[in-house]
């Protein structure tokens, strides 16, 4: 597996950077070449023919991604955590219309759990969804920042739960097909990194779906969202952050050893002070991997520790990615402050991770909240 993604990252995603992060456009070719890979069956299930690989194998494959282009990290992870929400609580229908798809690499999903009013509240849909009859049920929301959007064949979404006895923080998640009467795209997010995951809002007008798609049960959504949701988004993300910041400590050290000063002849590898920056940029971003790695193997084992190292492993990564690219411009000089250089663009890219919720601060709260035995989601 992470073979094959380094093969495509060399071969298809850091050329398709360049434009994509340009001109804000969809990164159509990457996502291609990963689902002729086979890479996008990563986490579907190996009964419906897919890798049936967990947290761990998510983080390294989206780590080497984010090291080509971060962008198609986030859309190649947001598929596989779509895929194992469909696979968790899976039907026999479910299996037959969207994992063996996904498995064999003609299906791509995605997640849609942000709504502009509840924002990185991201576990409070207000999109509802109404029973028509025992068979047929309404959509009716919007949908933010949906990655792959209207790319992806089918969306995973939170909704309102359906039953009148639900709380309010209650939901269902249910997967919507492409092109369903009543979805409406927005236009391309103009976001200043992560240019290329064509982030858009979905609204939802009277959406027909069926009962077949609902995932789980209602009540459910607590399981989904501690089991499931977050644990592989957070996985995913990890990885495509540490990527970007495996990028910016590859490239500051490259241009370490290649500046050669014409008066004296020495490169800036003989820096003693620099030989230190870059050590500590180094056990910075190993600390990080390794709690990324710690986290997902916890995560895989079901090792009830793991939620909170998980919480920390994106947390922490946030900090870590814009931490080395920032630092890793100032060891490059003048050429690396350039506009829309590389790590231009790694810095913007990776400033996404503070705000992608579950956000840094609501990270280092739900922690905090757990340690002293508080309810984790209490606002
Ligand atoms: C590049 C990108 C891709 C994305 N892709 C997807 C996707 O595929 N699917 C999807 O569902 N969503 C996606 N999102 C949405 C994302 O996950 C967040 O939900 C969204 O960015 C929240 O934005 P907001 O502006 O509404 O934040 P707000 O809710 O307005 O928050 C603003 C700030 O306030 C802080 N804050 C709010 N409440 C608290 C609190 N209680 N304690 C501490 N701090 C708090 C937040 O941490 C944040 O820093 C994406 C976002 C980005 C930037």
């Amino acid at each position: 597996m992470i073979k094959k993604a380094k093969e495509i990252v060399q071969d298809v995603l850091v050329k398709e950077a360049v434009v994509a992060d340009r001109e804000g456009t969809w990164v159509s070719e990457s996502m291609a070449a990963l689902k002729e890979s086979g890479l996008t069956a990563l986490t579907a299930p190996v009964d419906c023919g897919g890798h049936g690989h967990g947290m761990y194998g998510l983080a390294r494959v989206c780590e080497e991604l984010g090291k080509g282009y971060s962008s198609a990290g986030l859309c190649y992870g947001m598929h596989c955590v779509g895929t194992a929400v469909i696979a968790a609580k899976a039907t026999s229908w479910q299996k037959t219309t969207y994992l063996e798809p996904i498995a064999k690499g003609l299906h791509l999903t995605t997640l849609a759990l942000s709504e502009p009013g509840t924002g990185a509240h991201f576990y409070i849909p207000q999109t509802s969804l109404l029973p028509l009859s025992e068979q047929d049920f309404l959509i009716n929301g919007t949908k933010t920042f949906v990655t792959n959007g209207s790319h992806a064949d089918s969306y995973v979404l939170s909704t309102a739960a359906a039953s009148d006895e639900a709380s309010a923080d209650q939901f269902s998640c249910v997967v919507v097909d492409e092109g369903t009467e009543g979805m409406q795209w927005g236009k391309e997010w103009d976001g200043l990194g992560m240019r290329g995951n064509s982030s858009r809002m979905l609204h939802l007008n009277n959406t027909r779906i069926s009962a077949n798609q609902i995932l789980g049960a209602n009540g459910d959504q607590l399981w989904y969202v501690f089991n499931v949701v977050a644990p592989y988004f957070l996985t995913a993300m990890a990885g495509t952050y540490l990527g970007i910041a495996d990028r910016a400590l590859a490239e500051a050290t490259t241009t370490l050893s290649k500046r050669v000063y014409t008066h004296n002849g020495t490169t800036l590898a003989h820096v003693s002070l620099l030989q230190h920056r870059l050590g500590t940029l180094w056990a910075k971003v190993e600390r990080t991997r390794q709690l990324i790695y710690h986290a997902a193997l916890l995560g895989d084992k079901g090792d009830e520790a793991a939620i909170l190292s998980l919480f920390a492993a994106k947390a922490e990564v946030a900090s870590c990615a814009v931490d080395t690219v920032n630092e890793a411009m100032t060891l490059s000089g003048g050429i690396g402050y350039e506009n829309n250089g590389l790590l231009g663009m790694l810095m913007r890219d990776a400033r996404a991770a503070h705000v992608m919720a579950p956000t840094t601060d609501i990270l280092y709260t739900w922690i905090g909240r757990a340690l002293l035995d508080q309810p984790i989601l209490s606002d």
